[in-house]
């Protein structure tokens, strides 16, 4: 069997690895998650629960290990990275508590004539094998969102972690088990997306995909995936607008942290930055001044702010994008610099929207500046994007935030917030370009659950 190295990715030290799966393996682990369902699926809730929150507590309880491992094989910032173990212990919980309240409604069902004299009820059933599939840039709490929801509802899954990230699955999937997890209900498998990741979008037992990821690739999944139900969690350039008579005080951090935690890895990192003309340049002046203050290096070190890009790769494609903005007319204001996998924090002026760093998505430590002077303007630059994913505007004028709440085509509007803003519990996922399906716990179990429909006549 080969194995799959794992990469530190701030030193470049291999420091563990994981055995590849062939497509015999990853039917061999649909197989074992197949004959793991009746007997999960029948599990009662209060146990399903009870596992979940094991899990929770198990993870809060490792924490130092799985911020580590993370801030290894992904290159987060430590804080960052202890931040997303914080956030999958509340995924878990959140998981514990749905599981306990998966239900349908019943149906009037005399509203039609044909319906008279009956009782009509719909209950929400496990729909079997869940194919999980999930990015680098969360390792441990988009992980989460794929496999507590899945377990909460009664579903087993096999899960393909990224092939950059796959320990931290590995150590959940241990605690899964250490939880009282039965043998089977969770699978893991191992290796690059086009051979293993492929086997398992193309095995034809799994009910559902879950996918997170590139825009590219879901669509891939899409073409293969034939009647199975998709939900894709993608991309997006996400833009973020500051008015005048905002708490600019209040966003100027809060747009740094958001362009550049993760090394701007984030699905919805803030790569287009609209600012008012009118403040634009002390605006600017002070968002420079606290990116530069920003600590850039080993994300182990506990007071790192931006680690490495995941690979020579990305950084070599943020490297060349910030060059070529450059050579046609935009403005390095800070950053641009590159060491390795670490890009310096960059910001951007001048850039234009046809721009590479504007129009596509960055996922890299950059940002753009952009001043405008009318809202409607704004409002315009933000919603013209192939992706929808989250917006933010920062605005104390409560018709401007209802403008944006009802033009922007994006799944999620923050106001007097960055698109960044994320809590586990809230409906979360894209139109367009971003994808289909929601996330977001009760809303995956929606998405990973049938309705049946139960009609009693008298
Ligand atoms: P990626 O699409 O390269 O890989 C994601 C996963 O898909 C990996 O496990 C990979 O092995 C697998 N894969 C690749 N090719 C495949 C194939 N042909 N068949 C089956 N599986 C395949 O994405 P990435 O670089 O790991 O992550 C970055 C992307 O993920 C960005 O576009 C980012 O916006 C997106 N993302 C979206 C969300 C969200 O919730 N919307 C969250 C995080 C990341």
């Amino acid at each position: 069997m080969s194995t799959l190295p794992v990469i530190d990715k701030f030193t470049g030290e291999r420091f563990g690895e994981v055995l590849i799966a062939s497509p015999e393996d990853v039917d061999c682990a649909v197989g074992d998650a197949a004959r793991a369902f009746p007997a999960w699926s029948a599990t009662p809730a209060h146990e399903r629960s009870r596992v979940l929150r094991r899990a929770s507590e198990l993870i809060d309880a490792r924490r130092e290990m799985l911020a580590t491992t993370i801030a290894r094989e992904a290159g987060k910032a430590w804080k960052h990275a202890d931040g997303e173990v914080s956030r999958s212990v509340e995924t878990f919980v959140f998981a514990a508590e749905e599981a306990k309240r998966i239900h349908g409604e019943t149906i009037p069902m005399d509203a039609s004539p044909a319906g008279e004299g009956r009782i009509g009820f719909y209950l929400r059933t496990p729909m079997g094998v869940v194919a999980a599939i999930t990015p680098f840039n969360f390792p441990l709490n988009l992980v989460a969102h794929k496999v507590a929801p899945a377990l909460a509802a009664g579903n087993t899954l096999v899960l393909k972690p990224a092939e950059e990230t796959p320990l931290t699955a590995v150590a959940l999937a241990d605690i899964l088990a250490e939880a009282g997890l039965p043998d089977g209900v969770l699978r893991l498998v191992h290796g690059e997306g086009p051979t293993t990741g492929e086997a398992l979008v193309r095995h034809p037992v799994p009910a559902k995909i879950s996918f997170t990821g590139s825009p590219p690739v879901g669509r891939l999944i899409m073409s293969l995936a034939g009647l199975k139900r998709v939900t894709l969690e993608l991309g997006n350039n996400s833009g973020t607008i500051v008015e005048p008579d905002a708490d600019v005080a209040r966003a100027i951090p809060r747009c740094v942290m958001s362009s550049f935690a993760n090394a701007g890895q984030v699905c919805i990192s803030l790569q287009r930055l609209y600012v008012h003309d009118a403040i634009a340049e002390s605006f600017i002046r002070e968002f420079v001044r606290q990116t530069e203050a920003l600590t850039v290096g080993n994300p182990l070190d506990r007071t790192c702010d931006v680690g490495p890009l995941i690979s020579d790769d990305a950084a070599d494609r943020a490297e060349r994008w910030i060059r070529e903005a450059e050579s046609e007319g935009a403005r390095i204001v800070t950053g641009g610099r590159r060491e390795g996998r670490v890009i310096w924090p960059t910001v951007l002026t001048g850039t234009r929207p046809e721009m590479k760093v504007m129009c596509q998505e960055a996922f890299a430590p950059l940002v753009s500046i952009v001043t405008y002077r009318d809202f409607d303007e704004a409002l315009r630059l933000v919603g013209d994007s192939p992706y929808g994913l989250q917006a933010g505007v920062y605005t104390r004028d409560l018709h401007k935030a209802f403008a944006a709440v009802r033009r922007l085509d994006v799944g999620g509007i923050m106001v007097n917030d960055t698109s960044i803003f994320r809590v586990d519990h809230m409906p979360y996922g894209g139109n367009r370009m971003s994808g289909i399906g929601r996330e977001g716990v009760r809303f995956a179990i929606e998405e990973m659950t049938n309705i049946r429909m139960v009609v009693i006549s008298p």
